[in-house]
């Protein structure tokens, strides 16, 4: 086991492609650190220099002691675990998990004793001797990382190792990845683009957008403080509704969120938890509101808040919650974040963005009996609305 430490690490393509620029990441000796970012993002190559894949062109590479930028990839001790399964189709699951160590020739009776250890683990000993085409794709995938976990590297690099999974498989398998990891504690990295497998694995998460390093943190907290309006809306499903606003403050001293025709009043903790809101007095900002942080008001409890009005333009029922869209007359968003954002959501709409007008999505309790076409009026947790300069995108604190 070992750190894995990124300093300053950069990789540029023959072309001109910077798919990483300066990246700095400690990764600490027993830690899963997740990698996310939409399609491009550059987290794919960043794990390949790790593992010695692909030639990196500025930077350094610790893994524990050593720097290994020039270190071959086989020397390095780190197993690779990719969406593909790539088994040997002809080889039983004994001899598949068996096949590193076998090519190094231990003693046999240690190769059996290991892989009936690892097979116990990933709950396969009943299956050592299925050929891989007899096996399910959970059960394949955890065949990959038995491969990987036998030979006891000091760290495991795995890229979207659940991607070819059905979405049921995809959610036990990920529960089962973080068992395994916290049983052995092995050091790893862990590439995806899907936030939500992002924020239920990792230690902590790293967010990249075009090669850049955003924000690394515990998964709490890329959630509660995020440092722009990239995190902000890549983070959380259904991601945080970006509106434009005015604040303002009255002849009482008290501060002001303008959206469209409803004004929010601000409580004085959202005053001393962001001292620089001050400067945007008078000014636009880009306010932030999770879907989560809304409730319908005839079931909200009596907690400070303010309210929102509007006509419900659509209703999801989800089971465990409603999801609530409806207009505001507020311009919508467009930064480079909010376009990068809407592409990694497969839409040409901005977030927010219906047709002409900016619509805000309200996760409401199952007991909410609002339909469509119905006035909404929104319960919105002013004590968790998030700020951001509209200029430069980033937080203000
Ligand atoms: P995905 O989730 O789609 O795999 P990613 O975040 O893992 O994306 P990378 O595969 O690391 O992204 O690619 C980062 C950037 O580098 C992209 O713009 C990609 O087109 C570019 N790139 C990757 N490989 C090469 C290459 N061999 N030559 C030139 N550009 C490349």
């Amino acid at each position: 086991m070992a750190e894995v430490v990124l300093t300053g690490l950069g990789k540029a393509y023959g072309d001109g492609t910077r798919a990483v620029t300066d990246l700095n990441l400690e990764i600490r000796d027993g830690e899963f650190l997740v990698l996310v970012g939409p399609s491009g993002c550059g987290k794919t190559t960043a794990l390949r220099m790790i593992a010695g894949l692909e030639q990196i062109t500025g930077g350094t590479i610790h893994i524990g002691e050593k720097v290994v930028n020039d270190v071959p990839s086989r020397d390095r001790d780190v197993a690779m675990v990719f969406q593909s399964y790539a088994l040997y189709p002809h080889l039983n699951v004994f001899d598949n998990i068996a096949f590193g160590l076998t090519l190094r020739k231990l003693p046999k009776t240690e190769i059996d004793h290991r892989v009936r250890e690892v097979a116990e683990v990933l709950e396969l000993t009943e299956h050592l001797g299925r050929l891989p085409r007899n096996l399910s794709g959970g059960q394949r995938q955890r065949v990959a990382m038995g491969r990987a976990i036998v030979r006891a590297p000091q760290a495991f690099l795995m890229d979207e190792p659940l991607s070819n999974l059905d979405a049921k498989l995809r959610v036990q398998m990920r529960a089962q990845i973080a068992r395994i990891q916290r049983e052995i504690g092995v050091t790893t990295v862990y590439v995806t683009h899907d936030q939500t497998e992002a924020m239920t694995l990792g230690d902590r998460v790293a967010v990249m957008r075009r090669g850049l390093l955003q924000q690394v943190g515990p998964p709490q907290e890329l959630y509660d403080r995020p440092v722009n309006l990239f995190v902000a809306g890549f983070i959380g499903s259904p991601g945080m509704n970006l509106v434009s606003a005015k604040l303002s403050t009255d002849s009482d001293g008290r501060y002001w969120v303008s959206l469209g025709s409803d004004a929010l009043l601000l409580p004085e903790s959202v005053l001393h938890q962001r001292p620089q809101l001050q400067q945007y007095v008078g000014g636009d900002v880009v306010v932030g509101i999770r879907p989560e942080d809304m409730e319908d008001t005839a079931l909200a409890d009596a907690r400070e808040g303010e309210i929102l009005h509007s006509v419900a333009d659509l209703v999801e029922a989800m089971g465990s919650d409603v999801l609530v869209h409806f207009p505001v007359d507020v311009p919508p968003v467009v930064t480079d974040d909010t376009r990068e954002l809407a592409k990694d959501a497969g839409t040409d709409d901005l977030p927010g963005v219906k047709g002409k007008g900016t619509v805000l999505v309200g996760r409401f309790s199952p007991r909410t009996r609002i339909y469509e076409g119905q006035p909404v009026a929104a319960w919105v947790d002013t004590s968790r609305l998030h700020f951001f300069d509209p200029a430069t995108g980033s937080s203000i604190w």
